[in-house]
């Protein structure tokens, strides 16, 4: 007998549920990825590092991974029924699009008399799992947190020893997957092995500083595993058993990663609950608040997605964004603060840009920090707490290291010096252009219009 495991957001062999229940439900397993264009549409950095973990997988399944491209129900339904495949094995998905495309495979497949099965999911505990007394969902992130630690994950699953795979049964339709130059710097490389490695090197080297030191883009030494995550290159349960394993368990870093790794699981829990909390506010309670559109405010935007909006900390962010389609955490929250309150832009339209740029851009995550930073969102930081571009900066960023990393115009300013180019008379000789808003003026025009759409005004 043949089962089919469709990869998506687990592209790995270690740990992985539904490829076990698919070793154990047949004696040979056909591995699939199917290109959905309708995810391929936009983000281009993220397909360009889907190629490249594709590729390693491939290179894991001694080159067995079958790839086509096409709609997922017809690709999926028509491999199944050529190979007489009763079962197809997937992880489960909790996005809007994956559950709708799912049901829409499901549907097909059992046309056919052929099942979808489901085991495992991305996270630790599948999302909708962790309720509360009452049976709810919870809405705030500190008491998820608690329960989802006190719900506990299974131990991690072995890697299959050795796995039958099934020959393509159409070599001439199969597609080629390009590696591509496997991204750049620090934690670039795609698939499992890398993962694995960046996950232990940090461990080991980063995971007692990172209490300390994780607010601090300059010092860079958060763990880069988003993006190995987001491709389920390595699952979060296999994090947390090492964790547990190490000696380090007990200290304050290995607690506060653990509590980031939580955030991710509650993002996607909210997602699961709410659907429509992806591009819409969570909370009503800024319905009426105004935003600017129009051509003034696009070359406002337009400047900020450059990376010239003149505050160093900002744009220092957005050219990272670009060059590495990745931006460290503190320097998101800073960039995505400026563009809803010093620009006043509705937070979707940022969503949507940091989503097309980065190549970790995971729809839970991404929608509902930006919402958390809009104050829209769950556990909305007081309406009134504006963060200040250049006070960030200078807190997380004190020798300016971060900022001359990445805007070459104020290299020659020194220290924190970098963060105010305009106290320093040399401070905008190499082309650095000038503050586009005045950040205490913006602040209290979003203090007014907040008030304005409270009711307070
Ligand atoms: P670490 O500090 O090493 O954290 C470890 C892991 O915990 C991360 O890999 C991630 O999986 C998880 N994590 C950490 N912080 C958060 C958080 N605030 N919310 C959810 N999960 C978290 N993360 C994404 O994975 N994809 C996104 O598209 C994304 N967009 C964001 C947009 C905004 C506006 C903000 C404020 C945050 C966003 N984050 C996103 C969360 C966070 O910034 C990144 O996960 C983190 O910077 C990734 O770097 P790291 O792996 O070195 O993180």
């Amino acid at each position: 007998t043949i089962s089919i495991l469709w990869f998506r957001r687990d592209l790995r062999l270690a740990d992985h549920p539904a490829l076990l229940a698919a070793v154990d439900s047949s004696d040979e397993v056909l591995p699939v990825f199917v290109r959905d264009p309708v995810l391929l549409a936009r983000g281009g950095v993220r397909a360009e590092r889907l190629e490249a973990s594709l590729a390693a997988l491939s290179a894991d399944t001694g080159g067995a991974l079958i790839v086509r491209t096409g709609e997922p129900a017809a690709v999926i339904a028509e491999l199944a029924e050529t190979v007489g495949a009763d079962q197809v094995h997937v992880s489960r998905e909790s996005t809007p699009y994956g559950r709708r495309r799912d049901d829409r495979v499901r549907r097909a497949l059992a046309g056919d008399g052929r099942e979808l099965v489901e085991t495992g999911s991305p996270y630790a505990v599948g999302p909708g799992r962790v309720l509360n007394k009452s049976g709810e969902p919870y809405r705030v992130f500190t008491p998820f947190a608690r329960a989802w630690h006190d719900h506990g994950w299974p131990e991690p699953g072995d890697r299959p020893d050795d796995i039958s795979w099934a020959a393509d049964p159409d070599s001439g339709a199969s597609e080629d997957v390009d590696p591509g130059p496997g991204g750049a710097g620090r934690g670039g490389e795609a698939g499992e092995q890398a993962a694995l490695a960046r996950w232990r090197e940090f461990l080991h080297e980063d995971l007692t500083s990172y209490g300390d030191q994780r607010d601090r883009p300059d010092l860079d030494t958060t763990s880069r595993l988003s993006v190995h995550l987001k491709y389920g290159e390595i699952h979060p349960r296999t994090i947390l058993a090492e964790l547990a394993d190490h000696p380090g368990s007990d200290s304050e870093g290995a607690r506060r990663f653990v509590t980031e790794l939580a955030w991710r699981e509650f993002y996607a829990d909210v997602l699961w609950h709410r659907p429509r909390s992806a591009w819409r506010d969570l909370r009503d309670t800024l319905e009426g608040m105004d935003y600017d559109e129009g051509p003034e405010t696009a070359a406002l935007v337009e400047a900020w997605q450059q990376g010239l909006t003149g505050y160093p900390f900002v744009d220092a962010g957005m050219r990272q964004l670009r060059a590495e389609g990745w931006m460290h955490n503190r320097v998101r929250m800073v960039t995505a603060s400026f563009l809803v309150k010093d620009l006043h832009v509705w937070w979707p339209s940022g969503a949507r840009y940091f989503l097309d740029h980065l190549r970790d851009g995971d729809l839970a995550s991404n929608n509902h920090g930006w919402q958390w930073v809009a104050g829209t969102g769950t556990d909305a930081s007081p309406y009134f707490r504006v963060f200040n571009p250049v006070t960030q900066g200078v807190k997380f960023d004190p020798d300016g290291d971060y900022v001359r990393r990445w805007i070459p115009e104020l290299a020659h300013l020194s220290g924190a010096a970098a963060h105010e180019p305009w106290r320093a008379a040399d401070g905008y000789d190499h082309g650095y252009p000038e503050r586009i808003v005045d950040h205490a003026e913006e602040r209290r025009e979003t203090l007014r219009r907040y008030d304005r759409a409270r009711g307070d005004g």
